[in-house]
């Protein structure tokens, strides 16, 4: 065996895939750059560590289950004039994730509840936190099933061994009165170890009607609220005025009817 074929050995023994993978072009790369041994091994476990990291990076961003993947940079603070920069930054900086802190995005259809939810869950991932994202609808289908799907129960797991947990669009359907107490103890075991995001369509005021059950609203509520920040989005659906049309894209007035 040849020396090269070795090293590569001996890396694949200790789980080194990286400079396993890249022997060639790191020996290359120092030969070139007339690398002393201190800085060749200095360089060679850095960018072991770096993939390491970035391949744990995309694994959570993957296992957090997004639909799409949202940026704050593309969020057009001049149309949503409801939060300012400097709320969305301090937000961004996620010390609330380490103090248990649960944040409600709430406003009507199109404003941008879950673009901000996604993105601050996608730089939550980037950081190193555990994140989950899943709907109100996909969530209450997992309680219920949690006994006897295997799915479900992997899901329920995961969501209670994450850091943040976002839950999307509640209130939209009303839920059962089996599912409103299912929700309510999921809330009261993570409220020690998890923060979450909801997005709703709903004022707090409301929620006793969408659970069909005021006792329990408030039940729920005292426990979200307790560590919570409310931001409420207003104005205009995004969607609606930015409208677009494939039609008028190619010169044909959709209009005319
Ligand atoms: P909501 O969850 O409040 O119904 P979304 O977050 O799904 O709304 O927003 C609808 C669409 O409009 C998405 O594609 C989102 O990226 C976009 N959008 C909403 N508000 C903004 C904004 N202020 N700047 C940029 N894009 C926005
Ligand atoms: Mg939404």
């Amino acid at each position: 065996m040849d020396n090269l074929q070795e090293i590569r050995t001996y890396a694949s023994t200790l789980g080194l895939v990286h400079t396993k993978n890249e022997l060639e072009k790191l020996i290359h790369s120092a030969e070139a750059e007339e690398e002393s041994y201190v800085t060749f091994i200095r360089n060679i476990l850095g960018s072991e560590i770096r993939y390491r990291q970035n391949k744990a990076k995309e694994k959570r961003i993957k296992e957090a289950g997004f639909p799409y993947l949202k940026y704050l940079k593309d969020f057009d603070l001049n149309f949503s004039q409801s939060i300012t920069k400097k709320q969305l930054n301090q937000l961004n900086e996620l010390t609330w994730i380490d103090g248990l802190y649960n944040l409600v995005l709430s406003g009507p259809p199109g404003v941008g509840k879950t673009h901000i939810a996604i993105a601050l869950a996608y730089h939550a991932c980037e950081e190193g936190y555990k994140v989950s994202y899943t709907t109100m609808q996909s969530l209450m289908q997992c309680l219920r099933t949690s006994e006897i799907d295997r799915r479900s129960r992997a899901k329920m797991n995961r969501i209670h061994k994450s850091n943040l947990l976002v839950i999307d669009e509640v209130g939209y359907l009303p839920i059962t009165a089996t599912e409103g107490n299912l929700f309510f103890q999921l809330i009261s075991e993570l409220q020690e170890q998890t923060s979450i995001i909801i997005t709703t369509n709903k004022g707090f005021e409301e929620w006793a009607e969408f659970l069909d059950d005021a006792a329990l609203a408030t039940a729920i509520l005292d426990r979200l609220s307790y560590r919570c920040d409310r931001i409420q989005i207003a104005g205009k659906s995004y969607r609606l005025e930015n409208r677009k049309s494939f039609l008028e894209g190619i010169g044909v007035d959709d209009d005319e009817s």
